[in-house]
């Protein structure tokens, strides 16, 4: 497989973002991401103003954030040539999103943020919205603002990456038991808002660069087949394969300042067929079906099934016969810091739940 590491979930100057597109560009190219997903909110100006392609071999494809007339239920939404409406509910853009051909992904589902009363938390509340295709599992932002206090705010302004432990508990729960009925994609944003400039007061925005936020939360994307960097001929081309990727789930999330996680895999074999984050098998019994974990260094690596944890380990390498039906993933944690999540390999019945 072909690995390519990007930031999703982007904010410029088209919304509350700091940073101008080639600066943001700029920034992905010099900490060496392959992509960076843009979504600025309520538009997608800057794709119909010709930013989306390839900019400094980094892909840029430009989505946008959708929220409600209440400003809660943001969603993310890609591969979309026009907006799907305003004055619309959750559950509306969800569909239209999908029903325009696009992947939309529900942003920061659990955020709280009881701190600060100036910054209200923007979660998720329609669940009954069906047509998404995944969930933000981890987003930098809402991590960083959580807890957040007149007292700490200056030791997060000085090391923004530092606050960042783990996704939180009740949006990985949450995604673990939805992805018992069906795949449910689980991607890490980096969401670097414009929260900036009233939080800090006199601060300069400089202490909290793109650049910095992208050495954070990271989601890998893996291709069957390389991209054709820098060949804008065969950039719809490649964009498309790229979205297909991520909406069959053939991702991770990474922490990258807890350490560099490319090369991680988790893959499932039996005697027919090899399977990969994304896929569902029909659960043939105990130990017909291996499932394989390699880690870059050693790390604790967890084994959950359906959010239970089944082992618990230090190691850079493990393979173990799949013993149940169950959304299988793993986890990898380095110094108590959350560090790469998997997407599921799904385990289940003939009618496609776990
Ligand atoms: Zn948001
Ligand atoms: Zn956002």
């Amino acid at each position: 497989m072909h690995e390519y590491i990007g930031a999703v979930h982007i904010h410029s100057r088209y919304s509350d973002g700091t940073g101008d597109i080639p600066d943001i560009v700029h920034a992905a190219a010099e900490v060496g991401l392959d992509f960076l997903m843009l979504s600025d909110h309520n538009t997608l100006r800057p794709k119909q103003d010709g930013w989306e392609g390839w900019r400094e071999n980094v892909m840029l494809l430009i989505g946008y954030e959708i929220n409600d007339r209440e400003d809660k239920n943001h969603y993310l939404a890609f591969g979309l040539d026009k907006s799907v409406g305003v004055r619309i509910t959750a559950q509306e853009y969800v569909r239209r999103v999908r029903e325009q051909g696009g992947i939309g992904f529900i942003a920061h589902p659990d955020e709280q943020r009881n701190s600060m009363p100036e910054h209200p938390p923007y979660p998720w509340l329609a669940w009954d919205a069906t047509e998404y295709d995944g969930i933000e599992i981890w987003n930098h932002m809402s991590e960083w603002m959580e807890g957040l206090t007149d007292e700490n705010k200056f030791q997060r302004f000085i090391h923004p990456l530092k606050s960042i432990t783990a996704p939180p508990d009740i949006t990985l729960r949450r995604w673990d038991e939805l992805a018992r009925s069906r795949r449910v994609v689980g991607i890490g944003g980096t969401d670097a808002h414009a929260h900036k400039a009233d939080v800090m007061g006199f601060f300069d925005v400089e202490v909290f660069p793109y650049k910095v936020m992208f050495k954070s939360v990271r989601t890998h994307v893996l291709l069957d087949e390389p991209l054709r960097t820098g060949d804008d001929a065969l950039f719809e081309t490649d964009k498309w394969r790229f979205y297909d990727a991520l909406r069959a789930g053939r991702c991770f999330v990474a922490n990258a300042n807890h350490g560099e996680a490319r090369g991680f895999s988790f893959y499932g074999t039996s005697a027919e067929e090899t399977l990969l984050p994304g896929d569902f098998a029909v659960y043939p019994g105990e130990g017909r079906i291996a499932l394989h974990v390699e880690l870059p260094v050693k790390a604790r690596l967890r084994v959950l099934c359906n959010g239970s944890v089944e082992k618990e380990l230090v190691t850079d390498e493990y393979s173990f016969g799949a013993s149940a039906p169950g959304a299988w993933r793993v986890e990898a944690w380095l110094n108590d810091r959350g560090w790469i999540f998997s997407n599921h390999i799904r385990l289940g019945f003939a009618d496609g739940t776990c």
